[in-house]
């Protein structure tokens, strides 16, 4: 039986966009470049990036509920290393997004940050891409 190696953490980008702490990856975040720009709402927003040194792609994923209770809406951003095929795939998609992005990378390794109503934020490692709800 053949082992399912392709999802492994390592086999995707470099020490500068994708380097092994969730802070650091965060920061390294905005030295990505934009490739697309797949939903562009005010709660909800998907664009592909690209590392400027290795060229590996990201897809980021930003949520957002509003809370009409006061400003302090809870916020959620996602980034996950995608491969070529699934940058064409989600550009191809860019319609019924939802679900792809919701079978995309199951178990793989993505950066999330989280700013919860009412608690600071935090930076950590997740898997796959889990769309939060948004308005
Ligand atoms: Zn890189």
């Amino acid at each position: 039986m053949k082992v399912q190696t392709d999802d492994r953490p390592e086999d995707f980008g470099c020490a500068d966009c994708w380097p092994p702490t969730a802070a650091d990856a965060w920061e390294a975040r905005r030295t990505l470049s934009q490739v697309a720009e797949l939903i562009d709402e005010s709660h909800f927003h998907v664009m592909i990036l690209a590392c400027p040194r290795c060229t590996q792609h990201f897809v980021s994923v930003f949520t957002e509920m509003i809370d009409w209770a006061d400003g302090d809406d809870p916020q959620h951003w996602t980034v996950m290393p995608i491969s070529q095929v699934e940058t064409v795939e989600l550009i191809k998609q860019r319609d019924s997004l939802s679900e792809t992005l919701e079978a995309l990378g199951s178990g793989r390794r993505c950066l999330r940050r989280d700013h919860p109503k009412g608690t600071a934020r935090h930076v950590f490692w997740g898997t796959g891409l889990n769309i939060g709800p948004h308005d």
